[in-house]
């Protein structure tokens, strides 16, 4: 696989440590708040990397941190801690909050297809591992105490500015974040490993530490999570975009005075999702979740197909218009699977091997997704047997996580269903374009009164009112539209 390396701002052949397996962490949401669609890009852009991994055959182990403690508003740590702001809003603790965003954070994953990493580490369960690293930096002289909290001095490093070529000035705490700067700390960019002259005294976790009682910084917790699960060398870091500077720069600085040699070679960072008006932030203007897609009548995966369709460095401006049109695409790309029939012929082993080492050096080519959803496209048109196009899409999918050939199952069962009920002389129609969601609800109301079980008639009635849809009964059937 070629692969853009953040850290070098090359594309190059991407190696692993031991050959064949690939050690990949990703740095997971402060759960602090429901997950907003532009997070999510990150994870999906990530999710469908570690699934071309092992399509392509290696083996990976996913390393994936959920942050609990330590993050303030600002990520210079400055501002707020952003699991207390989150308490204070819902009137509930800290753990609650946490628990309770962590769960939707993985609701709105399985909704999306983004697989769960293998390992999912909150951070204030390994504060033991923070210690051990901190300690020995204060040891090394790395780190220094002051003013009550443990800093790491970034003046100790040849090269601290990893990912840019900024200067240090311009990205200095207070230019940049519009926060008082911290006095305690040598030189504007350290940044805080061990807090214990908080000013947040109603801060509720603490734990004991050799510099007194308090809790970690951010960055810390992805070096001693990582580590922990990873082993010390690391093969791939991915986050967003702007998690490069200065969280993923500080996760280098530390791990590296840790161990003693060089830490993680490969960096992975997805560009924003941007609305028209800029960018996309959980502050102004409307919180698009994955709730609000679902609501509007959206299927996650839709989303899911629209972020596919562009490169995971690029930005991506989401409007309802462009998501409109990816949906559409999507639903016609399901219907011409849907009329593939399974018992056409037997799959034809070497046109699938063929296709397979095809898709793994397009989409290889520094994870070029949309090339990836054309190949689809391809597969449709091939001069070969159904069976062997719906095997190749069927592994395609395991790396583009569409659900295609379940989609494709459901088409063609609604339309079996909707053969039958035709020939009953009960038709649908719906006045906003055809939706085989929507009409195979429509039907299952239909089979439900059929069947006078009126309860479940109405319970389907009432999850069609939930998704904006107006249903009017007609002599012969049914009209919708949406509300
Ligand atoms: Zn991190």
């Amino acid at each position: 696989m070629y692969l853009y390396n953040s850290a070098t701002r090359r594309k190059a052949e991407f190696t692993t440590h031991t050959p064949g397996h690939v050690e990949m962490y990703t740095c997971g949401p402060t759960v602090y708040h429901f997950a907003h669609i532009g997070n999510l890009r990150s994870y999906l852009c990530e999710d469908v990397l570690e699934k071309y991994f092992r399509y392509a055959g290696y083996s990976v182990n996913r390393v994936m941190n959920i942050t609990d403690v330590g993050h303030l508003t600002s990520d210079a740590d400055a501002g707020e801690d952003k699991m207390l702001k989150g308490a204070r809003r819902e009137h509930k603790s800290v753990m609650e909050i946490a628990r309770f965003y962590t769960d939707r954070f993985f609701d709105d994953c399985r909704k999306l297809n983004i697989r769960r990493p293998d390992t999912v580490q909150p951070a204030t369960g390994c504060v033991d591992e923070y210690i051990k690293i901190i300690s020995r930096l204060m040891e090394t002289g790395y780190a220094y105490f002051a003013g009550g909290n443990v800093y790491f001095d970034t003046s100790r490093l040849p090269r601290y500015y990893v990912f840019n070529a900024h200067d240090k000035d311009a990205l200095a705490v207070g230019v940049r974040d519009g926060v008082e700067a911290d006095a305690n700390k040598r030189n504007s960019n350290d940044f805080v490993l061990w807090f214990t002259k908080s000013k947040f005294e109603d801060q509720a976790l603490k734990w004991d530490s050799p510099w007194g009682t308090g809790y970690p910084g951010w960055h810390i917790e992805c070096s001693g999570i990582s580590l922990k699960y990873n082993g010390e060398y690391l093969d791939l870091h991915c986050g967003g975009v702007d998690n490069a500077f200065p969280h993923h720069t500080n996760e280098i600085a530390q791990s590296e005075s840790y161990l003693g040699h060089p830490w993680c070679p490969w960096w992975f960072h997805v560009a924003h999702l941007n609305t028209a008006s800029g960018k996309m932030s959980k502050s102004d203007g409307e919180f698009l979740t994955v709730s609000l897609l679902e609501e509007r009548g959206y299927d996650p995966l839709d989303y899911r197909f629209f972020c596919l369709q562009s490169h995971y460095r690029k930005m991506l401006v989401f409007t309802w218009e462009n998501l409109d049109n990816a949906r559409g695409a999507y639903r016609k790309l399901v219907k011409r699977i849907a009329a593939l029939n399974p018992a056409d012929g037997a799959v034809e082993e070497d046109v699938l091997r063929t296709f397979r080492e095809k898709f793994v050096g397009v989409v290889g080519n520094d994870l070029n997704t949309a090339s990836g959803l054309s190949m689809l496209y391809d597969v449709l048109k091939a001069g070969t047997n159904d069976a062997t196009k719906l095997a190749v899409l069927g592994g395609y999918d395991e790396v583009l996580g569409l659900s295609l050939l379940d989609k494709a199952e459901a088409v063609r069962e609604q339309e079996r269903r909707s053969a039958s009920a035709s020939h009953e002389g009960y038709t649908i129609t719906g006045e906003s374009g055809p939706d085989p969601e929507v009409e195979a609800l429509i039907l299952s109301r239909y089979e439900a009164k059929k069947a006078k079980n009126f309860a479940e008639a109405d319970r389907i009635r009432d999850a069609l009112r939930a998704r904006g849809v107006e249903l009017t009964d007609v002599p012969g059937g049914a009209v919708w539209k949406r509300a």
